[in-house]
């Protein structure tokens, strides 16, 4: 086309682009998930923008927000259509090829090394699973600012864009046009298309319609003699007008006698019913339901399942409904960016409007590995985004929403046979249920326990919840996790403090002459071998009365021995002796202590200072 301008995909798109286009990969139904999923947020926005801004969606159908998708079998084209808020030209070159989103290398790597294409709409790239069934995709795009244009392209690391001259105009919105690849003809069937939006698009909150062929009676004239051969005619759609005019002329000679044949007509056919799954009442929702939702909104399509979810209402001065859902799996970015983003992946509706889905006001950050929805009647529909952020009674649902995650967490635990494996004898016959839940918190754990961490660092006010969902290895547990409370339980008689040691592995603090004593008394110690641990210990000061105890320090106490006094009078001018030859080893004190069993001596760490593992920690970070 002559006024077309051409661009190159910024080269990690392009390598993306060329993995989709050459895949191999069996499900290429994904790419319609994504298509109208991308429909659905243009539909959002122009939504949102439209409470503020009454005018923009224009009158009659274009006022209409929803989803048109169309097959033609000629020319071997898909199309989908929204009424959404469009792309304006720079969009286009930006969202559709030149700037690569955050997750593209990342997604490129997972790609080769899985080859699953699944998780594509995760990492903000699901456009390009197109590429999967077509090998020249047109995007034809109307924004309220600027004028219809269409970006093309056929994969070959180049796309155009051309002011539209000859395509029907938009009103507003985006048509997607699949030029379908050879093997990829089956996409072409209405029942195979409705069958998908079915499966992967239930949960969408615009109508999503097919021009869908439909067999409809009609009444025809009808002659005994040729009744047969009109029948056969009529099935096949493509001449049937033609046919038509023909028995309307025959019509005016004789007199006609009428009869019932088949006929196929198009028309929008409505796949989905728009209906909002937190809004039911939860006892009849189904667990089927929550899984197929929760993957709608995680664009989450592995076979896992959410290892739980809360759904709930709150009632009084600020009335919600909320949806909140523990992934099987931690995003590949979780902890990546934890200080510098603030992303949740929690969506504010209000009366059913979606808002947002980047309210850093919701929730804290180390709950945002949650997946879910809030819908607010309390909060005001008309007003700017930023308005709302302020609004008080965001901090009211946050409380309400750390509280329902809390206990939603604190559940899995109990429900799990697994953590309460204190009493091993007891031969209790399993339920079906109990197994499906057993093992499901030491999952959780390996996915999200460095959240449960990070939040008893930041939130003093739960501090105390989030310390009963700790898990960790100790000097008893026998590789197994376990907990503060399954500690104190077994605590020996006149033990008053909790002891723990930090370390860079287990293996290296098995070793460690600070266990020996201890070991030898049959106590127990908690062993904390992740470095955000050491953090940890600096804010976590007691549980249940009890305070904790870093067996490396200074001020450690086990029971009294009758004959320490004795042996500390003994040793007293060896100690003097040790304490003046150290001097100049930065050593405070030399005592003598009941702390070891083997070892002869061992440098100890006063009360106040960094632990040596800290010094580790700090002197790897720094260099
Ligand atoms: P994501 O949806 O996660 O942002 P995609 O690769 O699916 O990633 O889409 C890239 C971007 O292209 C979107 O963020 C959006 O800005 C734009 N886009 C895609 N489809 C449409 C559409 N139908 N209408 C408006 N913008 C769209
Ligand atoms: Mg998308």
């Amino acid at each position: 086309r002559s006024n077309a301008e051409k661009f190159e995909f910024q080269a990690e798109v392009s390598r993306l682009m060329d993995i989709i286009i050459n895949s191999l990969y069996s499900n290429k139904d994904i790419f319609l998930r994504e298509l109208i999923s991308n429909a659905s947020d243009a539909l959002d926005k122009i939504r949102f923008i439209s409470l503020t801004d009454k005018e923009i969606l224009g009158e009659g159908d274009n006022a209409k927000l929803e989803i048109q998708i169309k097959l033609d079998k000629e020319k071997k084209v898909i199309s989908i259509r929204d009424s959404g808020i469009g792309m304006t030209k720079e969009d286009l070159i930006k969202n559709l090829g030149t700037i690569a989103k955050s997750g593209t290398s990342a997604f490129v790597e997972k790609m080769q090394t899985s080859g699953d294409l699944n998780l594509i709409g995760q990492f903000g790239v699901g456009f390009y699973s197109v590429y999967l069934v077509a090998d020249y995709v047109e995007v034809i795009s109307k924004h309220n600012d600027d004028k219809q244009h269409v970006w093309e392209s056929k994969a070959d690391g180049a796309f155009a864009i051309s002011e539209d001259t000859w395509n029907e105009p938009l009103d507003r919105g985006t048509e997607i046009r699949l030029h379908l690849k050879d093997e990829a003809q089956e996409y072409l069937d209405e029942y195979k298309l409705k069958e998908l939006v079915k499966k992967y698009s239930e949960f969408i909150n615009f109508p999503i319609y097919l021009w869908a062929s439909k067999e409809v009676d009609e009444e025809v004239p009808a002659y005994e003699e040729e009744s047969s051969d009109e029948e056969d005619t009529s099935d096949s759609n493509s001449d049937e007008e033609g046919e038509e005019e023909d028995a309307e002329k025959e019509e005016d000679e004789k007199k006609p006698k009428t009869k019932t044949v088949k006929k196929t007509t198009y028309e929008w056919e409505l796949l989905n019913d728009v209906k909002a799954i937190w809004l039911r009442n939860p006892k009849e929702v189904t667990e089927e339901e929550y899984t197929k939702f929760y993957r709608s909104l995680a664009k989450d399509f592995s076979d896992e399942k959410p290892l739980a979810w809360s759904h709930f209402t709150a009632e009084g001065d600020v009335e919600f409904k909320a949806l909140l859902f523990i992934p099987p799996k931690a995003p590949h970015d979780l902890y990546e960016s934890y200080y510098n983003s603030n992303k949740s992946n929690l969506k504010l509706y209000v009366r059913r409007v979606f808002i947002s889905d980047e309210f850093d006001e919701l929730l804290p950050k180390y709950l945002n590995f949650l997946m879910g929805l809030v819908d607010s009647d309390t909060l005001p529909l008309n007003v700017s985004r930023e308005m709302l952020q302020q609004h008080s009674s965001l901090k009211t649902i946050k409380k309400k929403l750390i509280r329902k995650a809390l206990d939603m967490i604190r559940k899995l635990a109990d429900e799990d046979p697994d953590e309460s494996n204190d009493n091993v004898n007891k031969d209790v016959e399993e339920s079906s249920d109990s197994k499906e839940k057993k093992g499901q918190y030491a999952k959780f754990w390996n996915e999200f326990g460095k959240s449960i961490k990070l939040g008893i660092i930041e939130d003093a006010t739960n501090r105390n919840r989030l310390a009963k969902l700790l898990r960790f290895e100790t000097t008893k547990s026998d590789g197994k996790l376990t907990s503060l409370d399954q500690y104190i339980s077994r605590m020996k008689s006149g033990q008053k403090d909790i002891f723990y040691i930090t370390g860079a592995s287990k293996e290296q603090l098995e070793k460690s002459p600070f266990l020996e004593g201890l070991t030898k008394k049959n106590y127990e110690v908690i062993l904390f071998t992740d470095p955000v641990d050491e953090y940890l210990m600096q804010y976590l000061m007691d549980y249940e009365d009890k305070k904790f105890q870093n067996v490396s320090k200074e001020g450690l106490k086990i029971g009294k021995d009758s004959k320490d006094k004795e042996l500390k009078e003994s040793f007293k001018e060896l100690t003097k002796w040790w304490k003046g030859a150290l001097a100049s080893e930065n050593i405070d004190d030399v005592k003598i202590s009941n702390r070891l069993a083997d070892t002869p001596c061992v440098v100890v760490t006063s009360k106040y200072s960094w632990s040596a593992n800290m010094e580790r920690i700090m002197q790897s970070q720094t260099l």
